[in-house]
């Protein structure tokens, strides 16, 4: 596990060595050969083009740093010192081991000191993260993580539960299982009366 205060950062996320658009189509063409068809049959002919198109949505979140997105906080609360939670963010990932997708919800919550950040800033760091190749424990670590070291509430909770289809389309074949992981900091880990408000509050 990482860290507590570990932050990925994209240049540190990204390889020196990125191969071309045109190697990786090439890649693609390669894989289409090993699972047993042919690349310039008419109907797969477009197919490289698409799945790296499709790669540069899937993988967005390496060139964005979740630092920056956080920075803009606003000190104006009136005195605002409860729990802040977005409930149901809707989580699209993939998973590190087979590449195939992790789909799920996530829920973030922060008691705020002194400083509040914009809702939609919570939802588009999950996306950050997620748009990158996980595994669930270090993306729930890493969305928890870069909240408290850039916002330094005095504490942040997410909960993230998310169906994996490496295990309900391939190997054990397991549809209708879901795994729940959470990282709780500061008081929601050392008082069980916040972190029971926020366990009842996401259900
Ligand atoms: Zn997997």
């Amino acid at each position: 596990m990482n860290a507590p205060c570990s932050v990925v950062r994209p240049d540190a996320a990204l390889s020196p060595a990125r191969p071309s658009r045109l190697e990786a189509e090439d890649a693609v063409r390669t894989l289409i050969r090993w699972a047993g068809d042919d690349p310039s049959r008419e109907g797969l002919l477009g197919t490289p083009d698409r799945v790296v198109r499709s790669y540069e949505e899937f993988y967005s979140g390496y060139s964005h740093d979740p630092v920056e997105i956080l920075k803009r906080t606003f000190e104006e609360t009136d005195g605002y010192d409860e729990m802040v939670l977005l409930r149901d963010i809707r989580l699209e990932s993939h998973c590190e081991h087979h590449i195939v997708p992790i789909l799920g919800k996530a829920h973030v919550a922060y008691l705020p000191d002194k400083r509040v950040v914009g809702i939609s800033k919570l939802a588009r760091i999950v996306e950050v993260y997620a748009k990158r190749l996980q595994i669930q424990e270090k993306l729930t670590a890493q969305i928890a993580n870069t909240i408290q070291a850039v916002l330094q509430p005095k504490g942040v909770a997410v909960v993230i539960e998310a169906a994996h289809q490496c295990m309900t389309t391939r190997g054990v074949h397991n549809p209708g299982v879901t795994m729940v992981t959470s990282r709780m900091l500061g008081v929601f880990r050392s008082d069980p009366a916040i972190r029971r408000e926020f366990l009842s509050l996401v259900g």
